[in-house]
């Protein structure tokens, strides 16, 4: 009935029933189908397709511990120790009573706060071995204390969103005394691009969507950061989430759209109560709904759609795919969104740091904006700092400044690396610490891991490409296949059953890879080891059987 038979609700539609029945059934995928006019197969298929949707019976409380690289250096492997010792089962198990199953999951946005981990949708974070006892048994006791994990924690500066949330709705208030073009011009002045990775200029992207013809347009907040090691969604929603919902608005005004979504990753399904009230809030204001800022004929409204746990929807065209109630798989491109998007229509696709910054730049002006940063990086960015250092936490700094300059705020020196941009971004090693971060040097990756100088990396390699392999969609052959050989590859590697020329081939397969894969998640999955090879061969080298590869590089 919540949904009117849609089929592109499919997926919230098998959250519900996993929220009243504990998981998604066979019968009752039979029962959507049929509900929905489609094919059996087809629910299964997308049921079968996102991590938080249960396809079989699990515990009452599903425990969900964060195995990505800084959560394992923080010591996550001791709180798995301890889960199993607590629980006596083993992780991918159920307890005899039903009451809990132990899962590993990959990033789940708080590794400022590693080792942490999720149970249903409560997160603990700052765990100890000592710590789990008393929350299992507060878990039996049916009264564990809701610890909303919301702000600010650690070492965080957020000196430009902070001062912007002081003034708010400046930035929707001066849009709506443009015109639209005035508005998507002020955008591409300010030199703004997205701040998702790609890098894309904010302003030529919305005029994409502003000529393009539709019957409507959609506006889309990508909330769905899923690389390990970033957390600046986590921070900005539940503190600057005004800022968010005024980008998305100015964005829909320009691009003359009348409906947004905000794809929330399921990880963070316990910051929904406070942006639905923050939602409320805005429409009570006048700020969403009809004649918005008082602008006759401006109307336009967001609504909340809940991920279910995939990486690759944080690309945008999967995110469409996931929205329609489809498996998230990436699509092949032209068409690119601003021209057929969600449900063919027009779309724009702009992630939550890139909407808080429109608001920034509208209420302050493109060219003090313009004049923050480098040339071809204009203005500041948000970087989630974690790993081996003193200080995790969410910094804001002007483009250009150097990972040195990073590392020294956020107390990591003597860093032996540092991975800029998440799993899929840059492996630095310290001889190019004074490398600066921006779009024309190393990208605009916000996730910052740092490795201290004991660190073993082919083990940081081995976590890498076991995330990849279980976030790969499997579409294509190089990444589906080629990372699971690179990921045993890298295991003899370690175990010291690699010759030289073993190792050749697996770079060889790395490189084929990078080339040969769809999208970004298989074009930059072999980059860790490609650039271990590069950086730290003594390390490989201390690992191959006795028969020596004469390739370095
Ligand atoms: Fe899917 Fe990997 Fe191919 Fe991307 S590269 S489409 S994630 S199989």
């Amino acid at each position: 009935g919540k949904y009117d038979r849609q089929r592109s609700a499919l997926l919230p539609i098998l959250r519900v029933i996993q929220e009243e029945y504990g998981y998604v059934s066979e019968l009752a995928m039979q029962y959507v189908a049929d509900l929905l006019g489609i094919h059996a197969a087809k629910v299964y298929g997308v049921a079968t397709f996102y991590h938080f949707i249960n396809t079989e019976p699990k515990g009452k409380f599903i425990i969900r511990l964060s195995r990505d690289i800084s959560s394992i250096m923080k010591g996550a492997n001791d709180i798995a120790r301890q889960l199993e010792t607590v629980l006596g089962i083993r992780f991918g198990e159920t307890t005899p009573d039903g009451l809990f199953t132990l899962q590993w999951t990959s990033c789940i946005g708080m590794d400022d706060q590693a080792p942490a981990m999720m149970i249903n949708s409560e997160v603990f974070s700052n765990l100890t071995p000592l710590l789990i006892p008393q929350i299992i048994r507060q878990c039996t006791e049916k009264f564990y204390s809701h610890r909303p994990i919301t702000g600010m924690v650690g070492d965080s500066f957020t000196t430009t969103l902070t001062y912007a949330s002081h003034h708010a709705n400046a930035g929707i208030t001066k849009a709506a005394a443009m015109e639209p073009d005035e508005v998507i011009a002020e955008i591409s002045a300010s030199g703004l691009c997205g701040r998702g990775g790609a890098g894309f200029p904010t302003g030529t992207k919305w005029k994409m969507a502003a000529d393009a013809n539709g019957d409507v347009k959609y506006m889309i907040c990508n909330a769905d950061e899923g690389e390990p090691g970033t957390f600046k969604d986590r921070i900005t929603l539940s503190w600057f989430a005004d800022l968010v919902f005024e980008g998305m608005t100015i964005a829909a005004y320009a691009i003359r759209a009348s409906q947004g979504i905000v794809y929330l990753r399921a990880e963070y399904a316990y910051l929904l109560p406070h942006l639905e009230q923050v939602l409320k809030a805005r429409r009570e204001a006048g700020l969403l709904g009809c004649d918005i800022s008082g602008k006759e004929g401006f109307n336009f409204d967001i609504r909340i759609q809940m991920g279910a746990g995939s990486y690759v929807c944080g690309e945008e065209t999967a995110l469409i795919e996931s929205l329609e109630g489809n498996r998230g798989e990436p699509r092949n491109r032209p068409p690119y969104p601003t021209e057929a998007g969600f449900l063919g229509q027009p779309t724009v696709v702009n992630n939550v740091e890139t909407l808080a910054t429109v608001s920034v730049i509208l209420a302050r002006g493109a060219q003090w904006f313009s004049g923050i940063g480098t040339e071809k990086s204009k203005g500041f960015k948000l970087f989630s700092v974690s790993g081996e250092c003193a200080r995790p936490g969410l910094y804001e700094l002007p483009w250009g400044s150097t990972v040195s300059g990073l590392l020294a705020l956020a107390g990591g020196e003597g860093a032996k690396a540092v991975q800029i941009g998440g799993y899929s971004g840059r492996f630095l090693p310290a001889a190019e610490f004074g490398r600066k971060l921006a779009y024309e040097d190393l990208g605009a990756g916000s996730s910052v891991i740092i490795y201290g100088p004991d660190r073993d990396l082919l083990e940081v390699a081995e976590n890498y490409l076991e995330f990849f392999v279980e976030e790969s969609c499997g579409q294509c052959t190089p990444c589906r296949d080629g990372n699971v050989v690179l990921l045993n590859g890298i295991r003899s590697l370690r175990n010291g059953k690699c010759s030289g020329q073993q190792l050749d081939e697996l770079l060889s397969l790395a490189e084929t890879i990078c080339v040969a894969s769809k999208c970004g998640l298989g074009q930059s999955s072999p980059k860790v080891l490609l650039s271990i090879n590069r950086y730290f061969r003594n390390e490989i080298n201390a690992h191959l059987t006795a028969e020596h590869s004469a390739r370095s590089t």
